[in-house]
């Protein structure tokens, strides 16, 4: 092991981590990146985004070719080999997990694994195979993420009752699965035991699933989720569960009504929190949020001036993107470079079938905040593109300056919505107004379109549309 002093010594070696690290390696800063995993890449590489993603578009597959039907296209009975499903999963995962490395060395990042915890402001305590048990530092980026959150009420100590990080294990389709949270985890993977043939039920406390997004975008999957789940049980909570050898009997409690139902699994999927336990913050000068996240300005620094923090231990939205984009900031702000965190528009994908994406302003946060907007939707009814692909229930939406029509936010529900945002981070961070994209020729046949004519219609005439002028 090399002298343990180091510019920068980044905890977490999740996509906020590795990407700040790389990038205080690439402004010529002695680097460490530490992790107690001996695989890098985090929650979203090893048991989130990547493995979820992957599931995603193999169920997609199954999905698609029951619909091949209405084309007269006809396929038996699919066999899942679920054997040969994990292996897929950990395969892709083991590549890009070693992409991740071959960077670090490439860069010459000292990947130390361990875990770490602060002795004070410029010294960390590691514990690890083969690792000094300090390292000192001139500054530290904590990317420690955050892990699922599990009521205690909901606790057993029976491997039926998974988190997130369980069921992408995939241990078996059980015949009966409850879902506890109606967020992204439980409808995303809610969506891959359905098509694998479980009998799913989401049981959500809120009057709606996915509780941040418009409802005109909710809408169509909420229809197509109602035909493939069995259940979606809104404003209702999991009061407990008790196990039997039969299945787990949940205790749901609606207003004053309490009934019990029995599964085979269930999976937990009410939210994550900040990973801050044991990290010796109490040895430094750092603070936390009421909430539980690290305090960091637009800069990422913590209240102690050596350390910084990045990523889902600095709060919400918890998305890998934005972690990436915060551990650039810090390693450049370490690097004395003049930058800030001053994102206007951070995407968010709901990978489900279809799609829900959305970016910058909502319309809710509109009315909430009572900010004056134009709203302008296309139907994607109206799409050539959607009409071949037989999906024709999407929206394309943009939130608009009503004088201006400067886009201050973009929403989509479709197939592919997730692919499709990223024209509106670009309008949206460039101040684009809507005539920049209803005059930027789009390809046909896309669905790209639909972003297209809906910025028309804030001038009156999409194309496709045909939009009744007021007398
Ligand atoms: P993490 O990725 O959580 O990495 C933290 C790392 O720190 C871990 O490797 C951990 O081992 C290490 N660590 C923690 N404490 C210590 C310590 N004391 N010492 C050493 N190492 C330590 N986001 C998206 O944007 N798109 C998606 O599609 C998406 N899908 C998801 C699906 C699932 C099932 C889940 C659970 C999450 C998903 N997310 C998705 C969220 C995404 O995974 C997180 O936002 C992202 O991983 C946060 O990155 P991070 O760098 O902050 O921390
Ligand atoms: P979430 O916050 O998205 O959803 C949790 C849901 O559980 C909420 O709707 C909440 O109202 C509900 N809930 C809370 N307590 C409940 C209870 N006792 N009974 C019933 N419902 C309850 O959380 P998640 O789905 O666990 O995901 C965690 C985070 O991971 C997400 O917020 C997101 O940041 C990230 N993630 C992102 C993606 C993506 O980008 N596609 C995918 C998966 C996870």
């Amino acid at each position: 092991m090399a002298e343990s002093r180091y510019d920068v010594a980044v905890i977490g070696a999740g996509p906020g981590g590795y990407a700040a690290a790389f990038q205080a390696a690439d402004l010529g800063l002695r680097t460490a990146l530490i992790d107690e995993d001996s695989d890098l890449g985090g929650t979203c590489l090893l048991r989130g985004c990547i493995p979820s993603k992957a599931l995603l578009h193999a169920t997609r597959l199954l999905t698609d070719a029951e619909e091949a039907a209405v084309w007269g296209i006809h396929f038996g009975k699919p066999r899942v080999d679920l054997e040969a499903f994990r292996d897929r999963v950990s395969a892709i995962i083991g590549k890009l997990t070693k992409g991740v490395r071959t960077l670090a060395g490439s860069r010459k990042v000292e990947v130390i694994q361990a875990r770490a915890w602060f002795k004070d402001a410029t010294t960390l305590q590691l514990s690890g195979a083969n690792t000094p048990s300090e390292l000192s530092f001139g500054h530290a980026i904590i990317a420690t993420g955050s892990t699922p959150m599990i009521p205690d009420s909901l606790r057993l100590r029976d491997p039926r009752v998974m988190d997130s990080t369980g069921a992408l294990r995939l241990p078996d389709i059980p015949p009966r699965l409850l879902v506890v949270g109606g967020g992204y985890i439980g409808l995303e993977l809610g969506t891959v035991y359905q098509a694998l043939g479980s009998e799913v039920t989401v049981v959500e406390a809120l009057p709606r699933v996915l509780n941040n997004v418009d409802a005109d975008l909710l809408r169509p999957l909420y229809q197509r989720l109602l035909r493939q789940f069995k259940a979606i049980t809104l404003n209702t909570t999991v009061a407990k569960l008790d196990a039997q050898e039969d299945g787990l009997v949940a205790t749901l409690t609606a207003s004053q009504k309490t009934s019990t139902e029995t599964f085979d699994r269930v999976l937990v999927a009410v939210g994550r929190r900040p990973s801050t336990n044991q990290l010796g913050l109490e040895h430094t000068a750092i603070t936390l949020t009421p909430r539980g996240f690290i305090q960091v300005d637009r800069q990422m620094r913590t209240t102690e001036p050596t350390i910084f923090a990045i990523g889902d231990v600095v709060g919400e939205p918890m998305l890998a993107h934005k972690a990436t984009h915060e551990g650039l900031v810090a390693a450049r702000v370490i690097a004395g470079k003049q930058t800030a965190f001053d994102a206007a528009a951070i995407p968010a994908v709901v990978f489900t079938d279809p799609e829900i994406a959305w970016c910058g302003l909502t319309e809710d946060a509109a009315r909430v905040s009572g900010q004056a907007v134009k709203v302008v939707r296309f139907p994607w009814a109206a799409s050539g593109r959607a009409t071949t692909l037989g999906r024709t229930e999407g929206v394309t939406k943009l939130i608009l300056d009503p004088e201006s029509g400067r886009v201050l936010g973009m929403g989509l529900c479709g197939i592919g919505a997730g692919e499709l945002i990223a024209e509106g981070v670009l309008a949206v961070e460039m101040g684009a107004v809507a005539e920049d994209l209803a005059t930027s020729i789009h390809p046909h046949p896309t669905v790209s379109e639909t972003v297209m004519e809906a910025a028309e219609s804030f001038y009156g005439s999409p194309t496709h549309l045909f939009i009744p002028k007021r007398s």
